[in-house]
């Protein structure tokens, strides 16, 4: 069974603890995750401060120049990562799982690593000259989830080094090997101490936002998490990137014709499971295509094969963990308590994982499927038939990551999408991203964005110098 070590100030750091990393498709262990200390913990920051001294006054040329060597890195290894993903994660090698999770990161590595941090002129005058400049914080720590745990590291990762600061990275406990790994390759191209990772208990993640040698959380997890995070950060008034979770609605207008938007709906939804945080979670359906929509949902979902991430067929795997999928459970007995109508799945099997697909219909707001982020596959379905009740019913939650409208209007489905309360609006898709275009949530689903200038900057203090 390989033994993982975390990587700090450069070496490849053995631990005498380790825990074990299991593949929720089958229960076997996948690896052994080093249990890192709080004096690694330590190490990993004061390695990352030394670093920080060279590291923030090397050129951006040099940056970016190991930056991309970095991301190829990344790219050469993904089919590498892609397996561990599968094995610890639990989605399918194929389809909308850990090969698209890899190629994504790779896609973001590299696009972030060729970003500019320009100089802003605002003043040159008789007056004097202004310029703001964009300097790095310091060390940052990225703490990371269990869903998409590469591509998310390397969402935090690479903005962070690009600025020029240096990184501890912690990983989920229920999925920290591929993490581990990435981490190791990108220390083989980056000066000691500039990469670096901590692996073990939650503690650690509380430890890191307490911690004085770090200067910045970029944190991804859950808002009951991410509160925590905020509140122990203050003493030390660190700069923060919270991206929490999402309950994302979906609005579909009447004039839709149900079997032209099933697939992306379909796959909005249940990419990854549901476990995905701008998944779109609460479906609002107009009465009149109400019934042929769910028809269609179901008749979608039955071609679609769950099973072992690893066979080549299966596109949906397991749900992550026991504590996710008892979430899920619980959420749908509450929904068939409620009065909602099953259409598809809804029972489960004991000593699995495994969770089916479900569809449930006749719901509305006050069901705690509805209101709630179940974070797996089963999808709510609300029958609405004013438009402006449903948006106001959409807004009617503390979340606030995406939504999305569906229509053959687009302008109209454009005015209506600009009434809802979140980060990212979609028009006819739900949840497509990419590296250049800004990504957050308002609300309780987070502070501060990721992705293009906007989410480099987040990883720089400004400093205005005026002469
Ligand atoms: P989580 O909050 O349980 O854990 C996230 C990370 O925080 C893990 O590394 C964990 O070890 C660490 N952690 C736990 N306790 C901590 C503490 N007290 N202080 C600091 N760190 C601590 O979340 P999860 O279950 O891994 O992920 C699922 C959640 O993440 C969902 O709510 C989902 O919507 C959200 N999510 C959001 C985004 C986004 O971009 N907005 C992306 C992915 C996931």
């Amino acid at each position: 069974m390989t033994r993982y070590n975390l990587t700090i100030g450069g070496k490849s750091v053995p631990t005498s603890d380790h825990f074990e990393v299991r593949n929720p498709s089958t229960g076997a262990v996948v690896g052994l995750a080093p249990s890192g200390s709080s004096a690694d913990l330590n190490a990993a920051v004061e390695s990352a401060q030394r670093a920080f001294v060279r590291w923030s006054k090397t050129s951006h040329d040099e940056r970016k120049k190991l930056c991309h060597a970095a991301a190829q890195k990344i790219s050469d290894h993904a089919d590498e990562i892609a397996h561990l993903i599968t094995l610890e994660q639990g989605k399918p090698l194929n389809g909308l799982g850990s090969r698209f999770e890899m190629n994504r990161a790779g896609a973001w590595a590299t696009y972030t690593a060729g970003l500019d941090i320009p100089v802003k002129l605002i003043q040159d005058s008789n007056e004097g000259r202004i310029e703001l400049h964009r300097r790095p914080i310091g060390v940052v720590g990225s703490i990371t989830p269990w869903n998409w745990p590469a591509m998310i590291a390397i969402w935090h990762i690479f903005p962070a080094l690009r600025a020029g600061n240096t990184v501890v990275n912690k990983p989920s406990p229920y999925t920290p090997l591929s993490t581990l790994r990435m981490i190791e390759l990108i220390n083989e191209v980056m000066p000691a101490g500039v990469i670096n990772s901590i692996a073990g208990e939650d503690s650690l993640g509380a430890a890191m936002s307490e911690h004085d040698g770090i200067g910045k959380i970029v944190f991804t997890g859950s808002a009951s998490t991410g509160k925590k995070v905020m509140s122990s950060a203050a003493n030390t008034l660190k700069r923060l990137t919270l991206e929490l979770g999402g309950n994302d609605a979906g609005i579909v207008l009447p004039d839709v014709d149900p079997k032209k938007i099933v697939a992306d709906l379909f796959w909005g939804s249940f990419i990854n499971n549901g476990q995905t945080c701008a998944a779109l979670k609460r479906l609002y359906v107009h009465d009149d295509v109400y019934d042929d929509l769910c028809k269609e949902l179901v008749a979608f979902a039955k071609t679609v094969p769950v099973g072992d991430g690893m066979k080549d067929d299966s596109q949906l795997g397991p749900v992550q963990n026991r504590m996710q999928f008892e979430k899920v459970a619980r959420l749908v007995d509450a929904a068939k308590k409620g009065g909602g109508k099953v259409l598809m799945g809804g029972e489960t099997q004991k000593g699995t994982l495994f969770y089916p697909i479900t569809i449930i219909a006749d719901l509305d707001n006050g069901n705690p499927l509805v209101d709630e982020e179940q974070f797996g596959p089963a999808l709510p379905v609300i029958r609405y038939s004013e438009i402006d009740e449903v948006i106001s019913r959409a807004n009617d939650n503390p979340n606030g990551l995406g939504g999305s409208v569906w229509s053959t209007n687009i302008e109209k489905a454009r005015e209506y999408g600009a009434e809802l309360e979140c980060g990212t609006v979609w028009i006819n898709k739900h949840g497509p991203i990419q590296p250049n275009v800004p990504y957050g949530g308002i609300k309780s689903s987070g502070i501060g964005v990721e992705f293009g200038e906007e989410g480099l900057f987040e990883n720089t203090n400004v400093q205005v110098m005026s002469s």
